[in-house]
Parts: structure tokens; sequence; C-alpha cells
């Protein structure tokens, strides 16, 4: 018996909804196995602003850092833009999560359900046997160097240490050495000093891998390779900005971005766990959100924060066969609401 012990940050718009479902969840599957659950719900982003707290409330980033797994919804929408900087929802406690908890790896799958390949725009031909995983820098480059305005303009710094580059690169090595070998490198070297020491550095970790085969690919290239020959991808490996444009490229791919989970991961073991989606302030509290991409997140938070790969693995086949069986909300051409997807899903996991 495992105790499961996480920090829950239901946050804004859908957040709470789509995160009551993958609670739903997560209950049937701790109970089909026989392990204790202990959440602990704190708030984030515009809900902890509401509540006249900051976007990251001190008590919510204690849990995180004691408890070291965290399933987040999402933060932000549009009763808080007029915020500025450091006080905005997004900025406010996304940045600083993966910051100070050192959360430098980021993962996003793009493996499309066979079940949504008709709803990519892309041939199915092309998408048919599609499977990598994109494993993005999350604290460095230029979303966190330095930046401002000057009297002739603005300016941010892009700045990578060497170290960086190693343990990032160290992070997707080791995935692929679980999958099929392949770390394809994605820099724009023939332009930038960070991307060349990407290149020097990521070649250099490459030697521990000797079964490894690395490939190197220009951001602009990739782009289009992404589309024309996604099916030789494995373990893609990029920095922060180059990852967060081409993981949406990616998503693209699996006909809908309702159904991608995502890890941003640390050394010691540090997990969040969140949908790749937003906080959907369109559709929030009309019970239309889709869960599934939260559902995978909780899955992969048993998986890779506490090695419960068999629970992991019946999520992730209830939802496959929820996808084939059209139990899905309306974004996926289905008509159950929210909670619905998750009682359905957690239904399955307890046959
Ligand atoms: P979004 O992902 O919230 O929504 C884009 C579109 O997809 C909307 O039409 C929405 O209804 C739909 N959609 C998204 N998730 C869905 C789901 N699970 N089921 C069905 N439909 C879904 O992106 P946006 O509109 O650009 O951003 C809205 C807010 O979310 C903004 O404040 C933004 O800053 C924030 N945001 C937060 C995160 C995060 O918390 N990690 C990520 C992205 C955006």
């Amino acid at each position: 018996m495992a105790e499961i012990n996480f920090t829950y940050l239901p946050g804004d718009g859908i957040g709470p909804e789509v995160g009551a479902a993958s609670i739903a969840v997560l209950k049937a599957t701790a109970s089909k196995f026989g392990h204790s659950l202990n959440i602990e719900e704190h708030l984030i982003g515009g809900a902890a602003i509401d509540a006249g707290l900051k976007p990251l409330p001190d008590e919510s980033f204690e849990s995180a850092k004691r408890t070291g797994a965290m399933l987040l919804g999402a933060v932000g929408g549009p009763k808080w833009d007029h915020l500025k900087g450091q006080d905005r929802p997004e900025l406010g406690s996304l940045l600083p999560l993966r910051k100070n908890l050192n959360l430098y790896a980021n993962i996003r799958p793009c493996k499309p359900y066979p079940a949504l390949i008709d709803r990519a725009p892309l041939k199915r031909e092309r998408l048919e046997g599609v499977d990598f995983i994109v494993m993005r820098e999350l604290t460095g480059g230029i979303y966190f160097g330095d930046k401002g305005r000057d009297d002739q303009g603005a300016f941010d710094m892009c700045r990578y240490s060497e170290a960086e580059v190693r343990r990032i690169a160290n992070k997707a090595f080791d995935l692929a050495m679980t999958r099929r070998k392949k770390v394809t490198s994605v820099d724009k070297s023939n332009v930038l000093e960070t991307s060349r020491l990407w290149r020097e550095t990521v070649i250099a970790v490459a030697a521990d891998y000797p079964e490894v085969e690395l490939e190197h690919l220009l951001i602009d290239a990739m782009t289009m390779h992404m589309l024309t020959r996604a099916q030789d991808f494995d373990v893609i490996l990029t920095e922060n900005m180059f990852g967060d444009i081409l993981t949406d490229e990616a998503s693209v791919l699996c006909g809908s971005m309702g159904v991608i989970p995502s890890a941003s991961l640390s050394d010691g073991g540090m997990g969040m766990y969140e949908p790749i989606h937003g906080s959907a302030p369109d559709i929030a509290g009309q019970g239309k959100a889709n869960p599934l991409a939260m559902i995978l997140s909780a899955a992969w938070m048993l998986r890779l924060s506490f090695g419960l790969d068999a629970e992991a693995d019946i999520i992730e086949t209830a939802v496959s066969a929820a996808l084939e069986q059209g139990q899905t909300t309306g974004d996926l051409g289905g008509n159950l609401s929210t909670s619905q997807v998750g009682e359905w899903i957690a239904d399955y996991v307890q046959r």
C-alpha cells in the first residue's frame, strides 16, 4: 500500500472543474489498489488574489515544497488581466513555482489517439505511429533573462550555463534510454551563441549514452520536420522558448489540446503536473470542459512522482476507452459533462 500525498492547486476558470474530475479518478484508483490518498488543497492564481492573498500564497508554496508533487488546474482569466507583472495570476504563480522548486525539465507527449486522428489537420498517414516526447528546458533562457526598456527600444537577455544545458540533456538521454533511444536536439546554432553552447554540451553528454542516436536540427527547420516526418522523433530536446513554440505545434498533431498532460520535474524527484490548456474562461462554470488532459496529468503524477505504473496505466487505458466509445465532452463530439466524463473514467478504473 502506498501513501499518495500531494498538493492540489485547482486555480481558476475550468481548473476546479477538470480538477474535481481528476480527483474522482484518483480516489477510484487509490481505492482499487488499496492506497491511501492525502490531498492538500490550496489556492493559486486569481482564486488566491480574490481571497486577498498573493498569486502564490505562502501556504500553497510550503505545501508544494513539503509534498513534492503538485497537481495544477490552470490559472488566469480576463478578471485579472488589468494586473501587471508579478501581480498577475500566471506570472506571479507559475514562474516562481517553477523557478523556486527548480522544475527545470518540462515534458509533453505527442502520441495521437486513433480516435482523434481525423480531428488533426494533417493526413492520417502522417500521424499514424507518431509517438514522441518534447523535453523542454523550463527555468532558463530568454524568459528568465534580464529584460527592460531603454531610450532606443527594449531587450530580453538569453543566457544558459553549461550546467543548465547538461542537466536537461541528461534528462532527455535518460528518457530516450527507456524508449526508442533517439534524441533530436533543437537549437539555432547557426546564429545564437547560447545555441552553440547548447549543441557542444549536448554532444558531450551524448558520449555517456553510446546506445542513443543523436540528431541536431535548427528550430526553423524543425517546425517543418514536425509536420512532414513526425514519426521519426522519439525524444525532442530543446531550450525554453523553442520548446514553448514546438509543444504548441505538437499539440495540433494530437487533434485536441484537451487530451495532453504535462509534467515539470526537478532533480530531487519533485514534479508539477498540469494539462497544457489554460483556464478557458469562455466555457468556465458550464460543465463543458474536457477533463481528460487533467486526468492524464494525474496519471503522470502517479507514475513519475510515486512510481505507480500499473495505476497510471489503468487510467490511461480508461481514457483511450472513453475516446473510442465516444464517452466525451462536446469538444470531442460527445455529450457528457465534465463530471460525467470523470465518473465514467472512475467507474472504468474500478471495474
Ligand atoms: P485556453 O487553453 O484556456 O483556451 C483556448 C480555447 O480552448 C478556448 O476556446 C477554450 O474554451 C478551449 N479549451 C481549453 N481547454 C479546454 C478543455 N479542457 N475543454 C474544452 N475546451 C477547452 O487558452 P487561452 O484562452 O489563451 O487562455 C485563457 C486563460 O488561461 C488566460 O488567462 C491564460 O493566461 C491562461 N493560461 C493558463 C495556463 C496555465 O495555467 N498553465 C496555460 C495557458 C493559458
